[in-house]
């Protein structure tokens, strides 16, 4: 089972519907992707998480978090879609990720039905953070450096990240998903 949790405030609930709407198709194009990425036949799941804003007093971060998911059961693999950024990390995005583990910083876009913002900014960190763990699952060793070498060439080289439609198919114009480019591991799987 993958487990989405999108992490909001009170005072946001009501003003973040669009967001979270594109989290539940997110979770839906996951499961499909990771099929066809990793061979892998997984249950989603996706929620929300009501939290306090952060302040220097009450703070969430991820040892919060990882115990939140030893809460719920560590046999689940937890996905956190965060309002902050993990303070310490060894991705080169903003997220984090241990055994069945996942997290990212979710960026909220000025526009609650700006679908190519999230689809370019998280979408795409969302598929770095799982490739880790599903190589990882593979016993795949080297899998760090192997994400990071690909990242590195969507954020600095010319490699496109790879789109996708609504329904779930590659699309060549108006994504609503992107993700990272899985040619490399999926000679692995
Ligand atoms: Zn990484």
């Amino acid at each position: 089972m993958l487990h989405f949790i999108f992490l909001v405030t009170r005072d946001d609930l009501d003003t973040r519907t669009g967001e979270y709407q594109y989290i539940q198709l997110l979770s839906e194009f996951y499961k499909k992707w990771i099929h066809d990425t990793f061979s892998k036949d997984i249950e989603v799941q996706c929620d929300q998480m009501l939290v306090q804003k952060q302040s220097i007093l009450r703070r969430i971060d991820t040892a919060t978090l990882l115990e939140d998911h030893r809460k719920r059961g560590q046999e689940t693999f937890h996905f956190y879609l965060c309002n902050f950024r993990p303070l310490w990390t060894d991705c080169t995005c903003e997220g984090y990720h241990a055994e069945n583990f996942g997290m990212i910083y979710w960026q909220k876009p000025k526009n609650q039905n700006d679908i190519s913002f999230m689809a370019q900014k998280n979408c795409t960190a969302v598929s770095h953070e799982l490739s880790h763990e599903f190589l990882r699952q593979k016993k795949f060793k080297k899998h760090a450096e192997l994400v990071h070498d690909v990242w590195s060439k969507h954020i600095f080289g010319d490699l496109p990240f790879v789109q996708y439609g609504k329904n779930f198919e590659p699309t060549t114009k108006d994504p609503y998903f992107m993700t990272i480019d899985t040619t490399d591991m999926k000679v692995i799987v």
